[in-house]
């Protein structure tokens, strides 16, 4: 194995890398209860992109779980697969509850959230860098973030389960483009209310 990029993200930060396919990306939850939402795309065709609603039709049909766990091929819009978890810590990870937003905040949290940095500005910016915008805003992926479905169908985002040190392994099924948003959110527990910092690993295998 040789260590391609090893990188500390700060609290509240983006971040974007391409992995070739077999590349891996190790994301470390350094302090714990730290939620990481992600955003992929093919690094050739950026047209082709994550799915959530694929990759959790194609678990189901597996007899899989609701969360993504190792084992579980992120899909494309096309229904390719596009990363693999390999190796996970946390046990469970979601991507179903979305991005946060200076919006969404308004709504749940009340307007004086207006202003308050959230992961939607954060892929805003990153994608920018690549001549995407508003239109390439798609499902994503929330690592290391708990989100149980209540009896009434409902879904709560919850404290985080991930230790300090809590790691997800991704390998890439193609070239992928790897969007992240270190979740700047403090409205709710989904960072234990207090940012952190995470380590981003890209390795070759
Ligand atoms: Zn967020």
């Amino acid at each position: 194995m040789s260590i391609l990029s090893d990188t500390l993200l700060p609290a509240r930060a983006p971040y974007s890398a391409t992995l070739k396919k077999g590349q891996v990306m190790r994301i470390i939850d350094l302090e714990s209860q730290q939620a990481v939402d992600a955003l992929f795309y093919n690094a050739q065709d950026v047209t082709e992109r994550y799915s959530a609603q694929d990759t959790l039709a194609a678990q189901a049909a597996a007899g899989r779980k609701f969360y993504l766990e190792t084992g579980s091929v992120l899909l494309s819009n096309e229904g390719r697969p596009m990363v693999r978890i390999i190796a996970d810590s946390c046990g469970f990870h979601d991507t179903c509850a979305g991005a946060c937003s200076c919006e969404s905040n308004t709504v749940r949290f009340g307007h004086e959230t207006r202003f308050m940095h959230a992961c939607r500005e954060n892929f805003l910016a990153e994608l920018g860098k690549y001549g995407l915008g508003k239109r390439d805003l798609v499902s994503n992926v929330n690592f290391f973030m708990n989100v149980p479905i209540r009896p009434n169908g409902e879904l709560t985002v919850d404290d985080g389960v991930s230790e300090p040190g809590g790691y997800v392994e991704l390998q890439a099924e193609m070239d992928v483009l790897v969007l992240i948003s270190n979740c700047p959110q403090v409205n709710n527990p989904c960072n234990g209310f207090r940012p952190t910092p995470i380590q981003i690993i890209i390795s070759d295998r």
